[in-house]
């Protein structure tokens, strides 16, 4: 019926000289007779060392195998490699995974295996449950999924990677989303589909070393708020809000004890709650433009069925 591939693997690199080999070789040692129809997609995400050579070498030593390989002009990133992996995976399942094999692609077995014995669902994300990271990381990281949640109107499984595979039609949802800041977490969760989030246990890097600072975290988890949530911009008006109840109780005092004071205390309340009116206003419409310019699809159609299919 389709000449998709199988599996398609979305493998984003920057400075995996080291690894690069080794995770091709993983592959086909864990899809080896359970998903031997499969294909990689290796973005270099200018890289400053030998990645791309590499990964050429990785080709060439392969002839025949379904390698695709994506060389960026500079570093845009590892949310633009995940994008651009998009744009090139033709898989019926597309997996997001690392380079630097903490990610094993023998646990994409597993979800592939999962997505085959539940027609129902349509992505299995890996997530860790146990962490090797400070007590100072992890209690940040819980402030953020927390924050997040409670200010966004999607849903952030605390403690999900990019780590996972999804069918066809998710992946081209994912596809579809556009906007130039890019938070993965928070597209997987906007395109909705039904997610099955499984426990996994991340090994120690194969070669090199992280490229996620704790600053670089931080500015990541701001661009996860800031893309998912207008709240900040709303914040005025619920300032306006409190200012005029401040207001209301001065007034009421004020006329109570015939106080000059009160009085005078009410009015610049009243000045302040006028002021943040008008910039809640601002916020408000800055909010609706920041949405629509991200102009992301209107809705998702997980299915449609059409009055010449049989039910059965
Ligand atoms: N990566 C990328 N571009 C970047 C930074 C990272 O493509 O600017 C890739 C990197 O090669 C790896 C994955 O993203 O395959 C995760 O990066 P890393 O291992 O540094 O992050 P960690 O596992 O520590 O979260
Ligand atoms: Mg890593």
């Amino acid at each position: 019926m389709t000449n998709r591939v199988k599996l398609s693997l979305i493998v984003p690199c920057y400075n995996e000289q080291d690894n690069v080999e080794k995770f091709y070789e993983a592959c086909v040692e864990a899809f080896r007779g359970s998903v031997p129809d499969f294909e990689v997609v290796f973005i270099n995400d200018g890289s400053a060392d030998e990645t791309w050579q590499r990964l050429l070498a990785v080709r060439r030593a392969n002839p025949g195998a379904k390698i695709k390989l994506v060389n960026f002009s500079r570093n845009f990133g590892k949310e633009a490699a995940m994008y651009s992996g998009f744009q090139h995976a033709t898989g019926e399942y597309v997996t997001v995974i690392d380079a630097d094999l903490q990610q094993q692609p023998r646990t994409v077995v597993e979800m592939v295996e999962f997505l085959d014995a539940n027609p129902d669902c349509d992505c299995v994300a890996a997530y860790q449950q146990t962490r090797h990271e400070g007590g100072v990381m992890t209690a940040c990281k819980k402030v953020f999924y927390r924050l997040i949640n409670s200010v966004s109107d999607i849903r952030f499984y605390p403690n999900a990677s990019d780590f996972r595979t999804m069918r066809r039609p998710m992946a081209d949802a994912v596809a579809r989303l556009t906007e130039h800041h890019r938070f993965a977490k928070g597209i997987f969760s906007w395109v909705g589909f039904n997610t099955h989030y499984m426990p996994y246990v991340a090994d120690a890097r194969n070669a090199g070393t992280t490229s996620w600072s704790f600053i670089k975290l931080l500015k990541y988890a701001l661009e996860g708020i800031m893309s998912y949530t207008t709240f900040p911009l709303k914040l005025p008006l619920y300032l306006c809000a409190m200012l005029c109840a401040a207001a209301v109780i001065c007034l009421v005092v004020a006329l109570a004890a015939s106080s000059a004071t009160w009085g005078w205390a009410c009015f610049a309340l009243a000045l302040s709650a006028v002021q943040m009116l008008a910039l809640s206003m601002i916020g408000l419409y800055l909010a609706h433009v920041y949405m629509e310019e991200k102009k992301r699809p209107i809705c998702i159609e997980r299915d449609y069925i059409t009055y010449e299919e049989a039910l059965d």
